[in-house]
């Protein structure tokens, strides 16, 4: 090995894939059978590149070639930029000297195209393959599919990764096709379909087979970038939402948009896509998937982009104050769920307790609730009335200020006490 021609192809090709957000190791488990390392569904992510995005995978791109030219992306074929190729032993040679050097945990892999879909994937799914067969390696491995790649080689990469993602990059077919004009989002759900339907099977085996081998165990994943286009929030959570309904996806992940190129397609250089945005995405997007809302009801069609302000579970409480206060004791599941300051572990505690007791607002705080803001929003006689008189902007004043005594309390007197 060339070792100042392999730093320098790392240093392209790591800087290259840090604007993939789409790495967590969250839900692999591939315990050690005497072989090289394990990994555990931990659900960290630390980064390999210096802008601490992600991972302690080892993230990096198989080339920063491309024959695409997506607007968006530093590796688009029009885009001036040093350019480089790993070969696949390279990759497999670092994956395992940095594995054995407790750098990394695993590996997120993916790849601009370089001749054509399949020949790239393929040299993906061989790199999977080489470290699984030839090195018994256990640790985590992301692969990235590419677009337009065969079933065959979809169906052989679930066999030695992970995790497998596709990004839909642009939540919309026209965004996509201002901004990607090489792509389509069916060239992305046909293997998005694919590994959903392969899962299935594999599980469905795994009933009536007692080996039956591992298909992706950490599932499937996607990415979109959020800002690049003009996408309101309640679209992308709606796109979000329909992939968590239709392909069973693990994450979806929301990657604020970095302008790195003038184009005038693309917001300007200077503008950037607030991190509370993509924050906030993020918080909506738990929202769906553990507390039982639907995206129209985090985000009203009216006003369809996310407060940046207030997090989306109390802006919701703000407009439906006529849903509160939910009486801690008597109130079902749902309703406790959707109590600002009161996670889905705390909810679970609440109705174990108040089996064997009333429950009071000290019992909350021991359990870990927030209760500070909750306590605007629960009752515990069920007598308490929201006070109709405070609009929404005078209650939100109070909960961000914080303050305990200095203000006419939204609900009755008898939330005064605490
Ligand atoms: S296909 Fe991927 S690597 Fe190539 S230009 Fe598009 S986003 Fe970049």
């Amino acid at each position: 090995m060339n070792f100042d021609r392999i730093q320098e192809k790392l240093e392209i090709l790591a800087d290259a894939a840090k604007y993939d957000v789409s790495c967590s190791s969250s839900g692999g488990s591939r315990k050690n059978k005497g072989g090289l390392g394990n990994s555990q569904a931990s659900g960290i992510c630390h980064t390999y590149t210096e802008d601490g995005r992600c991972v302690s995978l080892l993230k990096i791109l198989l080339t920063n070639h491309c024959i695409f030219d997506c607007a968006y992306c530093v590796s688009r074929k029009t885009n001036d930029v040093k350019r480089a190729a790993f070969t696949v032993e390279e990759v497999v040679e670092l994956t395992i000297n940095f594995y054995r050097r407790n750098y990394i945990e695993g590996l997120f892999l993916s790849s601009g195209i370089f001749k054509d879909s399949d020949t790239t994937m393929e040299r993906l799914v061989r790199v999977a393959k080489k470290l699984r067969l030839e090195h018994n390696f256990n640790g985590y491995i992301h692969l990235k599919s590419i677009p337009g790649a065969s079933d065959e080689l979809m169906k052989e990469a679930g066999l030695y990764a992970d995790r497998l993602s596709i990004n839909i990059e642009i939540p919309t077919e026209q965004g996509l096709k201002l901004l990607a004009p090489d792509k389509s989002h069916s060239e992305m759900i046909k293997p998005m379909s694919l590994v959903k339907n392969e899962l299935i099977l594999y599980k469905e085996e795994k009933k009536i087979f007692r080996k039956v081998p591992k298909f992706a165990p950490a599932g499937q994943s996607t990415q979109m970038i959020v800002g690049a286009t003009n996408e309101t929030d309640l679209k992308i959570i709606k796109v979000a939402d329909h992939f968590y309904q239709n392909f069973n996806l693990k994450r979806v992940y929301y990657s604020g948009y970095v302008p790195v190129l003038e184009d005038s397609r693309l917001p300007s250089i200077h503008s950037q896509v607030p991190m509370q945005r993509e924050n906030r995405l993020y918080q909506a997007d738990w929202l769906m998937r553990f507390y039982g809302f639907e995206a129209n009801e985090i985000v009203e069609p009216s006003n369809p982009f996310l407060d940046l302000e207030i997090d989306p579970k109390l802006a919701w409480a703000l407009r439906n104050r006529e849903r509160f206060p939910v009486n801690i004791n008597m109130a079902p599941k749902e309703m406790i769920l959707r109590v600002p300051g009161i996670g889905t572990k705390s909810t679970g505690k609440i109705l174990m307790a108040r089996k064997f007791q009333k429950l009071t607002l000290e019992n909350l705080k021991k359990m870990g609730v927030a209760v500070n803001r909750a306590k605007y929003f629960v009752s515990f006689e069920g007598t308490n009335v929201f006070n109709r008189f405070i609009d929404e902007q005078n209650f939100r004043n109070i909960i961000l200020s914080g303050t305990k005594s200095k203000y006419q309390n939204p609900f009755s007197q008898q939330l005064t006490l605490f």
